[in-house]
């Protein structure tokens, strides 16, 4: 007997506990969930063929549970005409079924991992035994999250998945539909459940265990950032260079990684055990270099190392903390009610620094404020390049500040306050600047990149200092800035579609969200999660009592607690297969970018 989910229905506030991970389909949202059939995959193959030639809305009458013997299928919600998105589907099976070991799924961090995997598998499954194009599963990059697509508890492994009913006009193809049913589905399912189970390939399951290992070894990589007090780690060994401009592939030839003698510290992880290579302190890191010498290709490794990577990627040893920010300019944005004012004061149409709001802010006014933004959400760790910032938002030189007078110039540039970020309110930088030599001062250590070789370049730096000396102005940072509180919009948004587009956009009533300054969404699926939670932070959550930061520690509880489908219960259920954690961050970068948002 497969356990039946928790049946109750919950609204996005007010939750009662369930296990994390395990999705709920045996419920009912009211009167538009339709009857449940059930019987058996001969009965569900029979009524496909009987079907043959009705009208496209008769496969509604397939919704239920058709037991398969190895796994059940549940056809969920069944679409109202054959252009329609695809029909909603899950198969379900135990870990004792597959033959899942149990020490492959007995803590939160291994289910999360062995989910991903099987979502890939799944994948690798359809194409082999369903490559029509009818069975459809969401793509996945190199990144390991958690996924709708597939949950695993230690008595229930879940995928879910779509399928494109098959018609002509608008009548049922009955018999292409009961092949479909009676061969493509169960043999992917099967194959995939299969992966594991004792007489599959050693293979696969050593795949298995490498990938759930990898995911181990970068959350401990993590938690040895936080005891040993570092903001980043990067390997020996690793490859940081991707294949192209538009590919997450390791570029093949590249130069592996290597840390500077002088940064290099040991961890020891509980697979790969001791592992060396540059850790990254606390403070300002500079990387410099010469043009095209691999210093956003480092960057860029860091920034996606606050997500775990699969074997072979190259990048599975590379972490951050798990909060840090990548910001960026992004002129055009919406930004409400920041107070920008360490960097930018007496503004020329004299609006108000300390809450300042935007429908089309500047180079320099969204990098401000994605930076006190970020701050806000409690980042340890901001990550810039020069590559995609307004320069004068990071720098001004000597020359510049004889030029202008400070009283005609409204931008306090990050260099007069990234010491005092650092070392008064506790969050470090690492900037990418081979453009000037005006964060030498500031800076804690110096990494240079020179043909992709990494050096630490922090005495000669302060040498160039002290023969080359500038004023140093080093300004505090305000450390009484409140969090926003922001207001629900019911009315706004309710009743509106969620929809997302992409890595980067979202729609939210009648506003588009444009998140293309948000780089570490790194999958179209984390972009749709975020709609949805947006559009219950606005619908339900926000009540001007609870700050930004407060709201989305609330969400996170939730999601941690009840995973994804917490986020679509309340209304009318959707059994979505394409969503994907997304950090609590990037979910606030989101509702930041928000034309709608109105602050109490
Ligand atoms: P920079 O930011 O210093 O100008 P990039 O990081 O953009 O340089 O890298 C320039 C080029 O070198 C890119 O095409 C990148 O893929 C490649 N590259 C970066 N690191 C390596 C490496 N370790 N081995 C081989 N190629 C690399
Ligand atoms: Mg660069």
């Amino acid at each position: 007997m497969i356990p039946k989910p928790d049946p109750t229905h919950h609204r996005f506030t007010n939750y009662s506990s369930n296990n994390r991970g395990v999705s709920s389909h045996a419920g009912h949202a009211g009167k538009d969930i339709p009857y449940r059939r059930s019987g058996t995959d001969e009965e569900l193959v029979d009524a496909l063929d009987q079907l043959d030639g009705r009208n496209y809305s008769s496969y509604k009458s397939l919704i239920g549970d058709w037991n398969y013997l190895d796994f059940e299928l549940g056809i969920d919600r069944v679409q109202a005409d054959p252009f329609a998105p695809p029909s909603a589907l899950h198969a379900v099976t135990t870990p004792k079924k597959m033959g899942l070991p149990l020490d492959l799924i007995a803590t939160p961090d291994q289910r999360v991992a062995v989910a991903d995997f099987l979502v890939r598998a799944f994948r690798r499954s359809i194409e082999r035994y369903a490559p029509g194009g009818a069975v459809r599963i969401a793509r996945t990059g190199p990144e390991i999250l958690e996924r709708s697509a597939c949950t695993v508890t230690q008595d229930r492994v879940e995928l879910r998945f779509q399928v494109q009913l098959p018609a002509r006009n608008r009548s049922i193809l009955g018999h292409t539909a009961a092949t479909i049913f009676d061969k493509d589905v169960p043999d992917a399912i099967v194959d995939t459940f299969e992966v594991v189970s004792p007489d599959a390939e050693e293979s696969y399951l050593e795949a298995l265990r490498a990938h759930v290992h990898a995911y181990e070894d970068h959350k401990a990589l993590q938690a040895a950032l936080e005891e040993n007090g570092w903001v980043a780690f990067v390997a020996d060994g690793a490859v940081l260079a991707r294949s192209s401009g538009v590919s997450q592939k390791p570029l093949e030839g590249a130069v592996p990684f290597e840390s500077p003698d002088s940064l290099r510290r040991e961890v020891t992880l509980p697979h790969r055990g001791v592992v060396r290579g540059l850790a990254v302190e606390p403070g300002v890191t500079v990387i410099v270099g010469g043009g095209y010498h691999g210093k956003s290709t480092l960057l860029g490794a860091i920034q996606r190392g606050v997500y775990a990577h699969v074997p072979g990627d190259g990048r599975e040893l590379v972490a951050a903390l798990p909060e840090a920010v990548k910001v960026r300019a992004a002129d055009g944005r919406a930004v409400t009610g920041v107070d920008v004012s360490p960097f930018i004061t007496h503004l020329p149409d004299g609006s108000d620094a300390t809450a300042f709001s935007s429908e089309n802010a500047s180079g320099s006014t969204s990098q401000a404020a994605a930076i006190v933004e970020a701050v806000e959400l409690q980042t340890p760790l901001l990550l810039i390049d020069e590559d995609t910032s307004a320069t004068n938002l990071l720098i001004r030189d000597a020359r510049m500040r004889m030029l202008v007078e400070a009283d005609k110039e409204p931008i306090t540039p990050l260099v007069d306050r990234i010491a005092s970020l650092a070392h008064g309110k506790g969050v470090s930088t690492i900037i990418v600047m081979g453009g000037s030599g005006d964060l030498l001062d500031v800076a804690d250590r110096v990494l240079m990149l020179d043909t992709y070789r990494c050096f630490d370049v922090t005495e000669r730096a302060r040498r160039v200092v002290a023969e080359q000396p500038r004023e140093i102005l080093e300004l505090p940072w305000p450390l009484d800035q409140a969090p926003r509180r922001p207001l629900r919009d019911a009315g706004q948004v309710e009743g509106h579609k969620t929809k997302a587009s992409g890595l980067d956009k979202l729609f939210l009533g009648d506003q588009t969200v444009d998140l293309s300054d948000v780089e570490q969404i790194v999958e179209p699926g984390q972009t749709e999660t975020i709609a949805w939670a947006l559009r219950g932070l606005l619908d339900y959550v926000g009540d001007g009592r609870s700050n930004l930061p407060q709201l989305l520690d609330q969400l996170e509880e939730i999601l941690d607690r009840d995973g994804l489908d917490a986020l679509t219960r309340y209304g009318l259920r959707q059994y979505p297969a394409f969503l994907v954690r997304p950090r609590r961050i990037d979910i606030g970068a989101a509702l930041n970018r928000y034309r709608g948002l109105y602050l109490a």
